[in-house]
């Protein structure tokens, strides 16, 4: 590292990135690493976007993801930048992972392979034999298909390179993850088990690609993580590094529109009207909601106003943010299922409705991470998944009765009894705000949805096809929404972008196997 000189080529080449979420803060990272002049353009006040930190009084939550899978992914990006992870943020492996609730029983998913096979024994007699085999055969399904992932598809041939067809075999074409989970177990909520990761994508397990089943496989080959202080911190530590290296982070500073020369990018207009010249932007703002407000009318073809709005998206969530005067003996994640999850899985997806019974999660970080609330108290965090806005749902007027039903049940399927007693501070983000106050299009939180359709080639391009100079990073692009995918996402532009100018770059490091 000691060794390590920025490269003299990218130091004249100036880089704006659009939004400091994820994605745009691995791109400027990297990049500054590099030696490129990076500037981030952020609208709000903090960094992080969908993964800043939300503050209510003396208590601390994450505005969205809450966990942080494939660690050894971000390690790399630090390695990338000449940094070990570990000196920026504090991770703990969380055993058991999460606690998956069914009403009259509860199973608590560990990443010790002799542990889960024991808790499959103890809820499903008999049935941990389908874990071996499941370990076994996903372990050869994610080793060939993820360093497929890790590749760009801005060409088609991309689909003829070696390692993508030693792959497609293993993609499960034309199954759903539900059939394949189906392979190797017989009861019903331990398919779930495995199956309901979908909704990490947004999705529904019926519908989700089979290949998906690599998801559940990661969480138990390689762990699932908090990190103190809230997931935030790793958006905050990226962009720490990109400052380190020389980046400039602009808070408060809402881009208004692209500055186009022809189909070329030549750099941003602010909301503030001063205009910053580039000579290639990456934007990180919701993919959607960027081409359909940051674009003038009319230069986009693929990717018009009509065209985005007829693909397809994820679903939405109802978000709920407690500060508790009470801590409670709940799990750090605690996945609570509907009694009828197809049903309600069909409402959101299909019905485009609210479902009398529902499925939620619950993040109770405090029983891990004490400092993000008073002592004694609890900061409590409650997802609902919900139909996105093609729903056409009004949320002004269901916000406050759907905050009744989340108290509600939190009432009766957690130990959360009494929780309306002890409520002293709150917050709610519904799917319309996701949508008019946080620049997410449709409210659709995992962005385009993830069928085969909308995958690879199919997906926006990280080096966007529809405009030169222009590089795409975050969930609305390749390889995909969740923080890993994003990580990747962020390195894969920054390649793009290095190749494009000359200057050098080290390819990704092997899997750990
Ligand atoms: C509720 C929820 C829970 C999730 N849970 C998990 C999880 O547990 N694990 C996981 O891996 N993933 C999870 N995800 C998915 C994903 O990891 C996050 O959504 C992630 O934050 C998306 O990152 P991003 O880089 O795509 O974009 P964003 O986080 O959306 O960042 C985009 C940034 O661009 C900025 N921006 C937008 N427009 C402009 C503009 N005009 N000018 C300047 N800046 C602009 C925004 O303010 C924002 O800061 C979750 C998502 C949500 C919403």
């Amino acid at each position: 590292m000691g060794a390590y000189t920025k490269s003299e080529r990218a130091s004249r080449v100036h880089v704006v990135v659009v939004g400091a979420g994820p994605g745009g803060t691995t791109a400027a990272a990297l990049l500054a690493r590099r030696g490129f002049r990076v500037t981030v353009v952020e609208k709000e006040p903090c960094i992080g976007g969908r993964n800043a930190e939300l503050r209510l009084g003396d208590y601390r939550f994450d505005v969205g993801p809450t966990f942080l899978m494939m660690k050894f992914l971000l390690d790399g990006i630090f390695t990338e930048t000449g940094r070990r992870s570990e000196d920026y943020l504090s991770f703990v492996r969380l055993d058991p992972m999460y606690e998956l609730d069914f009403g009259d029983v509860s199973l608590f998913p560990s990443s010790r392979p002799e542990a889960m096979a024991a808790e499959i024994e103890r809820v499903f007699p008999g049935q941990s034999a389908g874990f071996a085999r499941f370990m076994e055969r996903e372990r050869v399904r994610f080793l060939r298909m993820y360093p497929c992932l890790q590749k760009d598809y801005c060409s088609p041939t991309a689909f003829l390179a070696p390692i993508f067809l030693r792959a497609l075999p293993r993609l499960s074409l034309g199954k759903s993850l539900y059939d394949v989970l189906s392979g190797y177990f017989e009861p019903e909520r331990l398919r779930l088990s495995f199956t309901f990761q979908s909704k990490y994508l947004g999705m529904s397990p019926w519908s989700c690609p089979g290949a998906f089943a690599i998801i559940s496989f990661i969480e138990y080959a390689y762990g699932v993580y908090h990190v103190q202080g809230g997931l935030c911190k790793i958006a905050e530590a990226l962009a720490k590094v990109a400052e380190e290296e020389g980046a400039d982070i602009r808070l408060n500073a809402p881009v208004k529109k692209l500055l186009l020369r022809g189909r070329e990018v030549r750099g941003v207009e602010l909301e503030d009207g001063s205009q910053l010249a580039a000579d290639a932007v990456v934007i990180n703002a919701d993919f959607a909601h960027a081409m359909t407000h940051l674009v003038e009318p009319g230069v986009l073809k693929k990717y018009s106003p009509a065209k985005l709005a007829a693909r397809e998206y994820s679903c939405s969530t109802f978000m709920l943010y407690l500060g508790l005067d009470k801590s409670y003996d709940l799990a750090h994640h605690r996945i609570v299922f509907a009694r009828d999850y197809h049903r309600n899985l069909t409402d959101i997806a299909v019905n485009k409705t609210l479902s009398d019974d529902f499925s939620f999660y619950v993040r109770n970080a405090t029983v891990t991470d004490p400092g993000l609330a008073p002592e004694g108290h609890a900061a409590i965090y409650v997802l609902v998944p919900v139909p996105n806005n093609t729903s056409r749902i009004d949320w002004a007027a269901e916000t406050p009765r759907m905050r009744e039903r989340v108290l509600d049940a939190l009432a009766a399927r957690t130990p959360m009894k009494d929780i309306r007693d002890h409520i002293r501070q709150e917050a709610i983000i519904a799917p319309n705000d996701w949508e008019e106050q946080r620049g997410v299009f449709l409210g659709a939180t995992f962005n385009l949805a993830h069928r085969l359709s909308q995958m690879l080639y199919l997906r926006p391009h990280n080096r966007f096809e529809e405009l030169d100079g222009c590089y795409l990073v975050g969930g609305g692009t390749h390889p995909g929404s969740g923080l890993p995918t994003i990580y990747e996402s962020g390195r894969i532009s920054a390649n793009l972008l290095s190749r494009a100018f000359g200057v050098p770059f080290e390819p990704p490091p092997p899997l750990p196997v």
